[in-house]
């Protein structure tokens, strides 16, 4: 045995055997790309959050942030009308998913959501060497579609509910999800990363649901991906539980101050989300034009099956070999569609002309 398979066999069977999390393509260091397929915000973030970061003192890179992003805790309190201490501040919502699995999951219990929905899911489980109960999530037509879904009831510590739903972009009318409360008996978890660009939330239900968590990001429609900040919001005795589980400091000192100034900006985020709801009609009304099936979105990307005679697949590359990146997954479900991001209006009329130019090839 050589020394490294020694070392491997320290690690813990859990993680040997399970495939990572694999994110959205990154386009290498000076290859340049329309960057479609990660659903992120073609604006740049407030020049608030500028501002607010140059001003930063050298205080806050030199010294340990506030542990619970305190100031950050209070803004997004107010901002969503509940008690600071009801606010959970992760480093991006992915870290929150993590935390909900550290709070909630023994080895071997399940957990659910549908599918398709959020890749991660599952491998969060894996971590955690729990089980999962993926529920098939039928292609809906029309938001009405939705509101008549069967509530599924499985047994499982916790619901994953990615509303709006990725990849499809739909969303889960509120009362569908106060069903879902009183069918399943465990945790839900509204998973609402692109809440902001959806016309409901789960949040009015929060107040008389302690099972009821709602996981937030700024990473969507306030444009801080790489500032990397989620919320978990709930009921303040669960989150004294989860904040057990979270690291130390796990928000950096420049990403409270970048997160503060960004929902200070309520003008700034309507103004700049209604510029992508624009976008997202005048985008699905083009590709319904041209023989394209748009899933109904409630997000700031669509999901968009391609005409009969042209394979999702091939669309994939030959965008891909035109500079514009979008998501396509090879199996599963999901594979005779593509889903891409609502980006800046000039990139979607570009790549307009590139679906137009490829689906003319293959006719
Ligand atoms: N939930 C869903 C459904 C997502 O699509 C994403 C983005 N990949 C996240 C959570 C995580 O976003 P972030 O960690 O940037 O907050």
């Amino acid at each position: 045995m050589s020394h490294v398979d020694k070392a491997l066999g320290f690690v813990r069977p859990a993680v040997r055997k399970m495939d990572g999390y694999v994110p959205g393509l990154q386009p290498k260091p000076g290859q340049h790309l329309v960057k479609l397929n990660t659903n992120e915000n073609p604006f740049p973030p407030s020049p608030r959050v500028l501002a607010a970061l140059r001003d930063a003192t050298e205080g806050t890179m030199r010294l340990y942030p506030s542990p619970a992003a305190d100031a950050l805790r209070e803004r997004a309190a107010a901002l969503y009308g509940i008690g600071p201490s009801q606010v959970l501040c992760g480093n991006g919502s992915d870290e929150i998913l993590s935390m909900l699995m550290r709070t909630f999951v023994n080895e071997r219990d399940a957990i659910a959501y549908f599918s398709p929905s959020y890749s991660l899911y599952p491998v969060l489980a894996s971590l955690a060497n729990a089980r999962t109960a993926a529920i098939p999530l039928p292609r809906p037509d029309k938001d009405a579609d939705m509101a008549g879904l069967a509530v599924p009831s499985p047994k499982a510590r916790i619901f994953f509910l990615s509303s709006p739903n990725s990849p499809y972009g739909v969303g889960f009318p509120t009362a569908w999800v106060a069903r879902l409360l009183e069918r399943f008996s465990g945790i839900v978890v509204a998973d609402e990363a692109y809440v902001d660009f959806a016309a409901e939330s789960s949040l009015p239900l929060l107040a008389g649901s302690p099972r009821l968590i709602v996981v937030r990001t700024l990473s969507k429609a306030y444009s801080l991906a790489g500032m990397r900040v989620g919320f978990a919001f709930a009921h303040d005795a669960i989150i004294r539980e989860m904040m057990k589980t979270k690291d130390s400091y796990n928000v950096s000192g420049l990403a409270q101050v970048a997160a503060c100034a960004a929902l200070d900006d309520q003008g700034y985020f309507r103004k700049t989300r209604d510029a992508i709801l624009d976008t997202r009609t005048r985008f699905t009304a083009s590709l319904v034009e041209r023989g394209f099936r748009v899933l109904p979105s409630r997000a700031n990307f669509i999901f968009a099956v391609p005409p009969a005679g042209i394979e999702a697949g091939r669309l994939y590359e030959g965008l891909l070999g035109r500079g514009f990146l979008v998501r396509h997954w090879k199996t599963g479900p999901v594979s005779d569609g593509l889903r891409i991001s609502i980006g800046a209006d000039s990139d979607m009329d570009a790549l307009l002309g590139a679906i137009g130019e490829e689906c003319h090839g293959s006719q």
